[in-house]
């Protein structure tokens, strides 16, 4: 037997079954139409976002990364309840401006930007993370084309990382970022050819569950900026000191404390150089904020015996869910929680094989889980699946094609 990841709290049973905003499993398949589902909850989100702003600086401004859940309604969602969003692609842009962010609230990252993107992002007035002296001076030319000063900040590829990251994104070479020691040079650069300063973007590192790790990285990452600002020779405008904030995937995972970082930070935020004290400080989070409000709902197709180990058979799978499968920057897999859902009281009462419908030993949700019986046609949930869950998985393989998604 192998344990099963901590299913997250706040979530109800009406009536034996898993229930979300008030809605059972059953009553939700029903009114979307089918399974393959992802359910999204207002409620958890908001929970989530006004206990993080209990204990954080009130001076923080938290940014959504809208790649770990583009969802057009989530997104729409968020742009009431969030300061600032983070994008990583022209594709995403165009997403943010339907949902109703403004541009003034939009940063776009990521290495790789086309011409057609900066372009995009400087005629609506976006600050653009710059990856690199190549893009800054693409941007400057496409800013000139068009009489307009792009609004850019210079994302730092830091000289340290964030302890026990699930993805390490800074510390040594990397595709991210300007390294540490050419930003103050460039940052002169763009400031003296014309350009909107609007700051520092320090990302290093996700899926972090140990607050001392995060609190050690954000006062390097407030070192950094201030040591960079002095050489710039101007009062750093912006610093979006990354994220990294974890949720509980498996057992034995422990929630972040998440009142020791808005304490240390806070700490912090009182005795700050001269160069930051006007800064405007932003976090940027993805599956903090949006991931354990979510659950795939599939339905079980098949059942059956294989050399003594029993299959349930679902018709969702890896196509939805990659990284509960282990295929998303994995190197063990281990079980997600998942449950049966319409048996929510249920006792477990035997061990089972939980796999999707693709023809590929890859496509596992759940190996050996002790779980309540189960039968064909009853309803199989994956937790934690509101981040990097429909968006970052390979939905047409085997031309299955997406799931559903809502919003409740
Ligand atoms: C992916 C990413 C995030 C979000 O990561 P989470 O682990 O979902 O919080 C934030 N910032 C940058 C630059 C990213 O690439």
């Amino acid at each position: 037997m192998k344990p099963l990841g901590p299913i997250p709290a706040g979530f109800e049973t009406i009536d034996g079954q898993l229930a979300i905003g008030g809605r059972t499993v059953s009553a939700l398949v029903k009114e979307a139409g089918d399974t393959p589902l992802f359910v999204y909850s207002r409620d958890r989100i908001a929970q989530r976002l006004a206990e993080l702003r209990a204990v954080m600086p009130e001076r923080l401004d938290i940014h959504y990364a809208m790649k770990a859940n583009p969802f057009g309604p989530l997104l729409e969602y968020m742009a009431d309840l969030v300061d600032g969003l983070d994008i990583a692609s022209g594709g995403e842009l165009v997403m943010a401006r339907e949902a109703g962010f403004l541009p003034r609230e939009i940063s776009f990252a990521g290495p790789g930007k086309r011409d057609e993107e900066l372009l995009a992002a400087i005629r609506a007035g976006v600050t653009l993370n710059c990856e690199s002296a190549g893009e800054v001076r693409r941007a400057l030319d496409i800013g000139k084309t068009l009489g307009l000063a792009p609004r850019m900040a210079i994302r730092v590829n830091p000289e340290f990382e964030l302890r026990g990251s699930g993805m390490k994104m800074g510390g040594g070479a990397k595709p991210f970022g300007v390294d540490q020691s050419q930003v103050a040079d460039l940052a002169r650069e763009l400031i003296d050819a014309g350009a909107e300063w609007r700051g520092l973007h320090i990302y290093t590192g996700s899926q972090a569950l140990d607050a001392d790790a995060i609190i050690e990285t954000q006062g390097n990452v407030l070192d950094a900026a201030a040591a960079i600002s002095v050489e710039v020779g101007e009062k750093l405008p912006k610093l979006n000191m990354g994220g990294g904030f974890g949720i509980p995937y498996f057992d034995k995972d422990q929630p972040l404390d998440i009142a020791a970082v808005g304490a240390a930070l806070s700490k912090r935020f009182e005795n700050l150089p001269e160069t930051l004290q006007e800064t405007q400080f932003a976090i940027e989070l993805g599956r903090y904020l949006v991931g354990e409000a979510g659950v795939y709902l599939c339905r079980i197709v098949d059942r059956k015996v294989s050399h003594g180990v029993t299959y349930l058979v679902t018709d969702g799978g890896l196509h939805h869910q990659l990284a509960a499968s282990g295929n998303f920057g994995t190197v063990v897999r281990r079980n997600y929680p998942v449950a049966i859902a319409n048996r929510l009281t249920e006792e477990p009462a035997e061990e089972v094989n939980v796999v999707g419908c693709l023809c590929t030993p890859l496509d596992r949700l759940a190996d050996q889980a002790l779980l309540p019986h189960a039968e064909v046609g009853d309803l199989v949930a994956v937790f934690c699946a509101g981040a990097y869950g429909a968006s970052a998985s390979p939905a047409s393989f085997l031309g299955q094609g997406p799931a559903l998604e809502i919003l409740v």
